[in-house]
């Protein structure tokens, strides 16, 4: 199984995966790249790289959507926000893979979003399928 693995440094963190992931696909002619994360508090999601503002304005979107301190869940362990963020995120993508390459626009990039961090390792699962 195709692995990464890295550390979070913030309560919310964006991180740019995208090299990490093409790695994995340098010798597949055709096929589908599926990029997971196992975690209840984590998700993965395609966005802009190039300017940094975009993945603030994405954090800051979540946090006035689903605000800290008011679920249920928060008297269990006080992460209710980080469950509901990352369940409508979701924890995967699929990118379709062509002659080694990843086929993401010019301005796509994956990201591991961390909503419960900081965490001293997350998990990603990378998947590989070839086509016919
Ligand atoms: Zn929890």
């Amino acid at each position: 199984m195709m692995e990464i693995t890295l550390p979070t440094s913030k309560k919310y963190e964006l991180i740019d995966i995208t090299e990490k992931v093409a790695r994995f696909v340098k010798d597949i002619k055709d096929g589908i790249c599926l990029v997971y994360t196992p975690h209840a508090t984590a998700g993965i999601i395609i966005n802009e790289n190039w300017d940094e503002s975009v993945q603030d304005d994405f954090i800051n979107l979540l946090n006035k959507l689903i605000p800290e301190g008011k679920w249920k869940h928060d008297k269990i362990d006080g992460n209710g926000a980080a469950h509901l963020k990352a369940s409508i995120v979701g924890p995967s993508e699929m990118i379709p893979v062509k002659d080694g390459k990843l086929q993401l626009g010019r301005w796509q990039n994956i990201f591991f979003c961390e909503f419960d961090g900081p965490r001293k390792e997350r998990k990603i699962i990378v998947k590989v399928v070839k086509c016919m």
